[in-house]
């Protein structure tokens, strides 16, 4: 019940319109289920293999999100049933997941990762990187995939100003895109995916539309 009770705590703090991915890479499948059961459909995974294995296990009506880094190579394990890919950080990547989406026949959602820590173990594109696939004509031609928003990750520290300064930078970003780029058909606008366990309070703040949240679900990870 330890799960089921984390999750109900934790939705009290988030409001209407924010989305909880509830982060469950590394934990077992009877856990994702108690979840499941308390009512929760989106779960976060960042390794393909491991979501793989728990699609296949667990009730069809889970929206599976890829949270983690992507390679290219293993792009077709997941393009049948991903509900939504955070971590892309690459025009090949994306052309890779038009090619997938295409002989699925279908149309997968993507959020593009911004770079905004102060650090240097962080994945993700800068602003020109962005502007520059945007507006480059191959992008304009993939017809399997769709930018729903923007994600990021704070820098790791106990610096709450620092944190709040990277989330409304990446805000900012989200903002000018959709203002400046929303006739582009493969760009439908609707989420800024920012926070987790530590921050996703600040990152509501400062304006996310979906929290990913493991450990304050789940308890902590063993690796
Ligand atoms: C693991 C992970 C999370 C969840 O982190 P917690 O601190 O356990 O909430 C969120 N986002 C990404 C990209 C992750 O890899």
């Amino acid at each position: 019940m330890v799960i089921a009770n984390n999750l109900n705590e934790i939705k009290k703090t988030i409001p209407e319109g924010v989305t909880l991915v509830a982060v469950s890479k590394t934990k077992p499948i009877e856990d994702i289920q108690q979840a499941y059961d308390a009512g929760q459909r989106v779960f976060g995974e960042n390794k393909i293999q491991e979501m793989s294995d728990k699609y296949e296990s667990l009730p069809k009506d889970i929206q599976w999100h890829m949270i983690g880094h992507v390679q290219r190579n293993k792009v077709k394990y997941m393009a049948p049933y991903v509900s939504l890919i955070h971590g892309v950080d690459s025009f090949r990547l994306l052309e890779e997941l038009d090619k997938q989406a295409k002989r699925n026949n279908r149309v997968i959602p993507c959020l593009l990762q911004m770079f905004i820590a102060k650090e240097d173990t962080k994945f993700g594109l800068d602003e020109a990187e962005l502007i520059e696939i945007l507006e480059s004509e191959a992008f304009s031609k993939l017809q399997h995939i769709e930018i729903k928003g923007l994600m990021g990750m704070a820098t790791f520290t106990e610096d709450q100003h620092l944190i709040k300064e990277e989330f409304t930078s990446l805000k900012a970003i989200f903002d000018k895109v959709k203002n400046n780029y929303s006739h582009i058909p493969s760009l439908q606008l609707t989420t800024v995916s920012m926070g987790m366990s530590n921050d996703y309070l600040l990152a509501i703040e400062c304006g996310s539309t979906m929290v990913r949240i493991g450990s304050s679900i789940f308890g902590h990870r063993n690796y």
